[in-house]
């Protein structure tokens, strides 16, 4: 089933057109990544979908339903998650407390404290840290907790940007596992990766992204082979 369906979208900052065109789909179970280089458009395609940034013209819609025509709250709460470049989790709040924010829509007690159990499955890290402060923990712990923070919504569609930015190749490993994990128990998931050989090592579909245009999409294991691909993003 299609989750997340984006058709000919056009986003603009001033007169910079950032997106032009842009058509693409997310079914639902899939790992999905959005490689391209520096400024190629895939920070503004996730922001789009977020409601961040109005695009002139194009649709959007998730489940069936138009998202443009929803104020930017409520598309979280369609059950869209957006794990944002450089994290931005709350560094004067407590791991604990970042992870509550994420359920603020949440009223129910009980559901918290069993979303808060699961991400601490997930990430035990965040446990034994519980009570520190978010901007004192390391980049890789930093990104632990924004996704962490991300799944206390309860998301349906995690997107997350560039989750591997400035990290240590052995926590990049480590937060790679852990999307695969959560795709495997059902999460659908919209990366967006500079690193370009790990994302479509894991991902079921690929999207290439130039200068705000798609210029090829296919199977992860198809793109990784393509020798253009190979030329421009693996080299
Ligand atoms: P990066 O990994 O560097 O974030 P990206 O593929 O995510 O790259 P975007 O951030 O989506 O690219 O940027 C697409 C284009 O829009 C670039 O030309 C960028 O300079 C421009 N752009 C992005 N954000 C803004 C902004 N707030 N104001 C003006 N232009 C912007």
């Amino acid at each position: 089933m299609t989750l997340l369906k984006l058709n000919e979208i056009n986003s603009f900052y001033g007169g910079i057109q950032a997106l032009k065109n842009i058509s693409l789909e997310v079914n639902e179970g899939e790992i999905v990544t959005l490689i391209g280089s520096n400024g190629a458009g895939k920070s503004t395609t996730l922001k789009t979908i977020s409601g961040q940034v109005k695009p002139k013209s194009g649709e959007i819609y998730y489940k069936n339903q138009d998202l443009l025509k929803l104020p930017t709250h409520n598309i979280a709460l369609k059950g869209i998650a957006h794990v944002p470049e450089g994290r931005k989790i709350f560094s004067k709040l407590t791991v604990k407390e970042n992870l509550e924010m994420g359920a603020f829509s949440v009223k129910d007690k009980k559901i918290i404290k069993e979303r808060l159990e699961r991400v601490f499955n997930y990430f035990p890290r965040l446990r034994e840290r519980i009570d520190q402060k978010g901007g004192t923990m390391s980049g890789g712990e930093q990104q632990m907790l924004a996704i962490g923070r991300a799944l206390m919504m309860g998301p349906s569609l995690l997107m997350l940007d560039e989750p591997s930015m400035g990290l240590a190749p052995i926590i990049v490993e480590q937060i790679f596992e852990i999307i695969e994990q959560l795709n495997s128990e059902g999460m659908t998931i919209l990366l967006v990766e500079q690193n370009a050989y790990q994302a479509l090592q894991i991902a079921h579909r690929g999207y290439v992204i130039q200068t705000g245009e798609i210029q090829m999409v296919g199977e992860g294991k198809t793109l990784m082979n393509n020798e253009e691909v190979k030329k421009a993003y693996l080299a």
